[in-house]
């Protein structure tokens, strides 16, 4: 599976996702100089284990895993691999 950021983030980019990933699978990360660039942040579908954390510290409730992403936010499934590709 993966988890995914969906476009609740756009707005926000509050970042506590970032901190608490243990293998930093989500970016552009404050410190990048992509950060101010983008709308919101994506998870590396490569990297994320799947252990829950992100969801948990998200203000915004924009973290679902891939199986439970609404349907008007299908779209964020493709837009986070993409951020990485
Ligand atoms: S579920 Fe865990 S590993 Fe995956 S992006 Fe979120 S914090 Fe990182």
């Amino acid at each position: 599976m993966t988890y995914v950021i969906t476009t609740l983030c756009i707005g926000s980019k509050d970042a506590s996702c970032v901190e608490v990933c243990p293998v930093d699978a989500i970016h552009p990360a404050p410190e990048d100089e992509a950060f101010e660039a983008v709308e919101q942040l994506f998870i590396d579908p490569r990297l994320c284990i799947d252990c829950d954390a992100c969801r948990t510290v998200c203000p915004m409730e924009a973290i679902y895993t891939k199986a439970t992403v609404p349907p008007d936010q299908a779209a964020s499934v493709r837009e986070n691999a993409a951020f990485y590709t």
